[in-house]
């Protein structure tokens, strides 16, 4: 399972801890990437923690090591995204 910079699994436990993440975090869940925004009010009236929108970026397939990446860089996959991420 891939991890999005070395922070989640696609399952369900990805919202625990995700306010300790910087805006702009990628995240993969459900086979949908998405990218971690602060929300306009910054801290949930309710917990006293920053509330957050999750902005999709599109549905994930995970290209082969040499193709290209997903992300329209044109460059390879290895030498892109693939970099950025671990593994469960
Ligand atoms: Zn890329």
């Amino acid at each position: 399972m891939i991890m999005i910079n070395k922070g989640f699994c696609s399952n369900d436990e990805v919202w625990k801890g995700l306010e300790q993440y910087p805006d702009g975090t990628e995240l993969l869940w459900k086979n949908i990437l998405y990218k971690l925004v602060s929300s306009d009010d910054a801290l949930s009236k309710k917990t006293g923690k920053r509330s957050l929108v999750l902005e999709p970026l599109g549905k994930f397939v995970e290209p082969k090591r040499n193709e290209k990446c997903f992300c329209k860089s044109n460059k390879k996959y290895k030498k892109c995204c693939l970099k950025k991420w671990s593994r469960c």
